[in-house]
């Protein structure tokens, strides 16, 4: 019997049954040859690509060596989801990661007050330290040492901080070495990464760019020009006092313009100029200082990270 015969004499339902049959047959056929197809296509060597699914950890493994936590350890906390920034161009700063504390955001100085100390004549004692409103001009985005104002602090007190600074030298010189756009990032109003144009401004090495100031000079000098914008991501460790002794230094970890400077470089002490710096015991937080210098420079796009240890929440 043809098919024709069967679909003129046979029953609806196997008529469906025969036409189902065959469609079932021709994708079948039509599936074979495209996966033919595709092996034949596939690079020689190269895994098929499906959809795999792993544990989310383990329970019977070994533990870690001075760690609570097994290898790969079901139990251990996953870290806290944060949110990146985004990186500054030379005409727009980047924003921050989800989780810093912004310092400037380009609007104002509410973060921050001005240290003043009134001048005393040679031979007297030293005038109290008084805390003003912050006096540096904040236009277009950036804010601009106002020279004799005072250095800038925050109200805000760290010990250990991610700090990210943008500053850009001027193009007008008012003077070389030293005096060619001085200020300084100083953690903890005492640990000096140093502010300078140490684009061909020749300086003693332990004071230039990105130095720890009288300490350690940078790896490299990575400065870029007077005028374009600049950025310091540091890594600052604070120093631990036990009974009134250093218990452990304080580090710096830096780039300058993305280029490793500092690769945990411990302070020998506080900044100090022309003599060697050393620890005196204070706080486990304090301020972060920029320098008045008497010279100009610009800030924007500052802002720090507290730092946990790992696994803390
Ligand atoms: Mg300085």
């Amino acid at each position: 019997m043809v098919i024709s015969d069967f679909i003129r004499f046979g029953s609806r339902r196997q008529v469906l049954r025969l036409m189902s049959a065959g469609c079932l047959l021709g994708a079948t056929v039509a599936g074979v040859g495209m996966q033919a197809q595709a092996q034949e296509q596939r690079e020689p060597g190269a895994v098929e690509r499906r959809y795999r699914t792993a544990p989310l950890g383990y329970d019977k493994t070994p533990v870690l060596p001075g760690q609570q936590w097994k290898v790969h350890d079901i139990a251990r906390p996953r870290p806290e989801v944060v949110e990146p920034g985004t990186f500054s161009t030379s005409d727009q700063p980047g924003r921050p990661p989800s989780d810093a504390i912004v310092l400037f955001d380009g609007s104002d100085l509410s973060a921050w007050v001005n240290e003043r100390r009134e001048r005393r004549r040679r031979g007297e004692p030293p005038a109290p330290v008084q805390e003003v409103p912050a006096e540096w001009t904040v236009q277009n985005g950036y804010f601009e040492i106002k020279a004799g104002t005072g250095s800038l602090v925050t109200k805000e007190k760290f010990g250990d901080i991610q700090l990210h600074i943008e500053f850009m030298t001027p193009t007008e010189f008012e003077g070389d070495s030293q005096w060619r756009a001085n200020s300084g990032v100083i953690l903890m109003k005492r640990y000096e990464f140093q502010v300078l144009d140490s684009y061909n401004n020749p300086t003693y090495a332990d004071g230039q760019a990105a130095s720890i100031y009288g300490q350690w000079p940078p790896l490299v000098n990575a400065s870029r020009k007077p005028g374009e914008w600049q950025t310091y991501d540091i890594v600052f460790e604070a120093p631990r006092f036990e009974g009134g002794k250093l218990l452990k230094p304080a580090y710096f970890t830096a780039f300058h313009n993305g280029v490793l400077v500092h690769n945990r470089k411990e302070a020998i002490g506080r900044m100090a100029h022309q003599v060697v710096g050393t620890y005196e015991p204070h706080e486990a937080e304090d301020s972060l200082l920029l320098q008045d210098h008497a010279v100009k420079v610009r800030y924007r796009n500052i802002w720090v990270r507290k730092l946990k240890g790992y696994d803390e929440r």
